[in-house]
């Protein structure tokens, strides 16, 4: 049995694939915003797994929800109705206001319901010719790793060798809302978007555009659909990102913190008059509301409003982006964020950064290239965080 942390990279490096290049630290444990490895050394994770984790590793709250689950049913399928579906979409549909949900296992399976959604909304409802719905897409985006979403990706290495891509998508600049407009064809169904682009940098837009899309949406009849998976459930310091600008999309998806970090559970929201679009036989996922993901996403719902979880992202978020902007160095380009979703852009790339940070006890990952994104689990202690801003100053040499 291979124990020793450079036996485990030998054997996952001649085992796996090679589709990451992780950082080699070797996690054996985690608890609330810390982790541990294979020496016992301690790091604050200021990744949260792609903010999968923001209630923090471990709620025990969430274990408790997965193991008392876990002794009961587990699976069951759609095939049969089981007793954890209801409660969990009426505490999502009270939490975020939307009328209905539609359950699913990972992010880009919840992106990829909310392009069928609209299309099939498109065709019904807005009577479209089949096969000619178009969805405006942003530049920069990331919504997942399917062949339909790659398609539109703005990445070249995510899509171009992995075509033919699906048709019907058109890319607009982030941001800009005259282009939007101008993109807008009798075929447009949908302007899909993330409210501040996590993969693209922590891209936040400018004040506005939200609204922007809003009302392009309304103008023109097309549905907004929001992908939350990154942003949503208290990450930017409300419940939804689009909250920040008191913009109610038409389909919103979550994904990441809605299994609490303990198993994967996505969702897709909306309204009736777009949901009922969907009819049995339509869509489904063998995983997608199974007892376990619906038991483990309530707790993990319940954690964040019980522990005022958002509100926590607000202030500490507020303070970590002002500390932040206080380092003077020639090598940060620029600071930015909502909540506790913050990016630091360098002039330079951002991985020996990260590895430096690693060595001081810091987790972080570059993110496109020359930003360290810094997305702690939203329990994370004030004094942690100004810990980090020190560790920051420190390699930056502030
Ligand atoms: N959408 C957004 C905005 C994301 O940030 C991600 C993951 O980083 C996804 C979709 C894809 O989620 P998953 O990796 O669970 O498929």
């Amino acid at each position: 049995h291979a124990a020793r942390p450079h036996d485990l990279i030998a054997l996952e490096d001649r085992l796996g694939a090679h589709n990451y290049r992780p950082l080699d630290v070797m996690i054996e444990r985690a608890e609330g915003a810390w982790v541990w490895d294979t020496a016992g050394r301690r790091y604050l994770d200021a990744l949260s797994a792609y903010s999968a984790v923001n209630q923090g590793h471990r709620h025990p709250r969430i274990l408790a929800a997965l193991t008392e689950q876990a002794g009961r049913v587990t699976l069951t399928s759609r095939a049969f109705r089981n007793d954890q579906l209801g409660a969990f979409y009426e505490v999502l549909t009270r939490l975020t206001g939307f009328e209905a949900v539609l359950p699913m296992n990972t992010g880009a399976e919840a992106v990829e319901t909310a392009i069928k959604l609209a299309r099939k909304w498109g065709y019904e409802r807005r009577g479209l010719a089949p096969q000619t719905a178009e969805i405006i897409v942003m530049d920069g985006n990331f919504h997942g790793r399917t062949t339909t979403l790659v398609s539109f990706s703005s990445e070249g290495q995510y899509r171009d060798l992995f075509g033919p891509l699906t048709p019907g998508f058109r890319t607009v600049p982030y941001g800009n809302a005259a282009a939007l407009e101008a993109a807008v064809t009798p075929r447009t169904v949908a302007v899909l978007l993330e409210p501040v682009q996590g993969e693209a940098g922590v891209v936040v837009p400018p004040d506005g555009f939200l609204r922007a899309v809003r009302a392009c949406c309304d103008r023109h009849g097309l549905l907004m659909l929001a992908d939350e998976i990154q942003t949503g459930l208290g990450r930017t310091g409300r419940w939804l990102a689009c909250d920040h600008e008191g913009v109610r999309p038409d389909v919103v998806t979550l994904g990441k913190a809605l299994g609490g970090g303990v198993y994967p559970v996505s969702a897709v929201l909306a309204d009736r008059a777009v949901m009922d679009v969907f009819r049995p036989g339509d869509h489904g996922s063998t995983f997608g509301g199974n007892p376990l993901a619906a038991a483990v996403g309530r707790a993990s719902l319940e954690v964040l409003a019980d522990e005022r979880l958002i509100e926590r992202a607000e202030v500490l978020g507020r303070r970590l982006l002002a500390r932040l902007r206080d380092l003077r160095s020639p090598l940060i380009r620029e600071v930015r964020g909502r909540g506790l979703l913050v990016g630091v852009e360098l002039t330079v790339p951002a991985r020996p950064y990260c590895e430096q940070l690693q060595t001081l006890g810091l987790l972080c990952k570059e993110t496109h290239g020359t930003v360290i994104r810094l997305a702690p689990p939203l329990v994370v202690d004030e004094a942690d965080l100004d810990w980090a801003v020190a560790c920051l100053a420190q390699v930056l040499h502030v």
